[in-house]
């Protein structure tokens, strides 16, 4: 039996949870990667129940001198979730949301995933503003800012986030609220400070909403594009909706997705729709009445193991010259599943001061974003070089050169994230990250070196 060996049935011994490796069956589930392009053999992999295994866990791995990784909902595109030869925090089984509806406050573990959060909360007629899919963990999702259908009105994910329990790279548990700095740096800045076990929301009062689909002909994507930019220049708060170019499952032609999630009634939000659509190839109006729950089940799920290279930017507007620009690069897409996709900063998210959040874009005009992803390895130069380049094609528009944390591939230099937040945010993160991680044990993940001068 080798040190390591011993120090991992120790390990298995002493959590609550359970401890996977390698002569496990359930190991090559327990590694499953969300993006199969990366794939990673982990020593070990803690499922932890508690705070009290986290400590455990990292203590573990700090005297056996393994690297380690932390895992939510296992969704990250970069797969920074998983790590190789080091130790997997996983906290899939953390997964509880308790609710007061009183002070429309919501505590939930850090392996929780949105399903598992809005069921509880709905049950009160409340919601957080989470991610668009269900399946995705709330963990890193909140992180790195969380961009979801009720921005416009409660702001992003972090900006909802008013408390965390955390355990620190040295063992420690501690309240995020006891440190204003530290709450600061959980609003965006990524998985950078410790292992966050509990996360505490603010709750809005969500009813029903207008939404669902507009589908467009290829044709018609500039122009769509370009009335969905005015519209969303100018709509209240309550209305919000994401552009995809992407492809009919049936036959794989191009199309365009307007998704909308409309918070007024009926009448004004039909009226927004008609502007949208006038005069354009219209194929489909999947839009009506639908509850929250199920606008947040509307795109479906993507299932784990298929291959994905996502870059994007932030840019300062949309102009014509752009739309054209998305257009033509979503045309050399090589199918049939990738996609480029627009969220416009919104409403209440735009209005937050700035400095509120280590999330450093909430005034760039839309965050535009060149998914690729397909099924067989032979294809990964193709669509690999076609996200980098329809990417590419964005750089003049960007607001700062940095992309969008929560969709940053594993390999991004330093540079793009430190872009990501602009140089300041970035040095004001580097010093939170030397005072609670100064060792940077927390680096698998979009790194912020600790004390990294700018
Ligand atoms: P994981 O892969 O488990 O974690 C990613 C990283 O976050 C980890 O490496 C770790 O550094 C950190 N982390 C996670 N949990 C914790 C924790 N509890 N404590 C400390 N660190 C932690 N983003 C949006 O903003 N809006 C969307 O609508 C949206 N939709 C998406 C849909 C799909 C299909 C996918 C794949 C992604 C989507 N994303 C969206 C991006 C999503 O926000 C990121 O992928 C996010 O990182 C997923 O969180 P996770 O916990 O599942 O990821």
């Amino acid at each position: 039996m080798t040190t390591l060996d011993k120090s991992l049935a120790e390990l298995a011994g002493r959590i609550r949870g359970q401890l996977i490796t390698p002569s496990d069956a359930a190991y090559d589930t327990a590694r499953q990667s969300f993006n199969a392009t990366v794939q990673r053999r982990p020593a070990a992999i803690a499922r932890c129940l508690d705070a009290g295994d986290v400590v455990t866990a990292l203590g573990m791995a700090r005297e056996a001198g393994l690297s380690i990784s932390v895992r939510g909902g296992g969704h990250n595109v970069a797969g920074h979730a998983l790590i190789d030869d080091g130790l997997v925090i996983d906290l899939s089984p953390m997964r509880a949301v308790i609710v007061d509806p009183e002070t429309r406050v919501a505590r939930a573990g850090g392996g929780c995933r949105w399903l598992d959060f809005d069921t509880v909360t709905l049950q009160h007629g409340l919601a957080t503003p989470g991610g668009t899919f269900v399946d995705t963990g709330i963990g890193g999702l909140t992180l790195g800012g969380g961009i979801g259908w009720l921005h416009g009105t409660a702001g992003l994910t972090c900006d909802n986030l008013i408390g965390a329990e955390l355990v620190t790279a040295d063992g420690r548990v501690v309240e995020a609220a006891d440190d204003p700095e530290l709450l600061w740096g959980l609003r965006g800045g990524g998985g950078n400070f410790g292992v966050v076990t509990r996360f505490d929301y603010r709750l809005h009062a969500v009813g029903p909403l207008q939404g669902g689909n507009l589908v467009f002909a290829e044709s018609a994507i500039p122009a769509a594009l370009r009335r969905f930019r005015d519209v969303m220049a100018g709509a209240p708060d309550a209305l919000y909706g994401v552009a995809t170019l992407t492809h009919r499952v049936d036959n794989g032609e191009r199309i365009l997705k307007l998704t909308l999630c409309d918070q007024r009634p009926a009448g004004p939000a039909a009226a927004t729709r008609r502007e949208l659509v006038k005069g354009l190839d219209l194929l489909a109006d999947e839009t009506g009445e639908r509850s929250y729950a199920a606008m947040q089940a509307l795109m479906g799920q993507l299932p784990f193991g298929l291959r994905h290279y996502w870059k994007g930017y932030f840019v300062r507007e949309l102009p014509d010259s752009l739309t054209d620009v998305i257009a033509a690069r979503f045309a050399q897409n090589p199918g049939p599943v990738g996609a480029m996709l627009l969220e416009p900063l919104h409403g209440v998210t735009r209005r937050i001061p700035p400095q509120s959040a280590a999330f450093g874009q909430r005034h760039a005009a839309f965050n535009v974003s060149a998914l690729a992803i397909w099924e067989s390895p032979d294809d990964d130069a193709a669509h690999i070089a076609w996200a980098r380049s329809a990417a590419e094609a964005l750089v003049p528009y960007a607001t700062t050169g940095g992309g969008y944390l929560n969709y940053m591939g594993h390999d991004e230099p330093v540079e793009r994230v430190r872009a990501a937040f602009g140089a300041e945010r970035f040095a004001r993160l580097a010093q939170l990250k030397a005072r609670y991680d100064p060792s940077n044990v927390f680096r698998s993940n979009q790194n912020v070196p600790p004390g990294v001068a700018v």
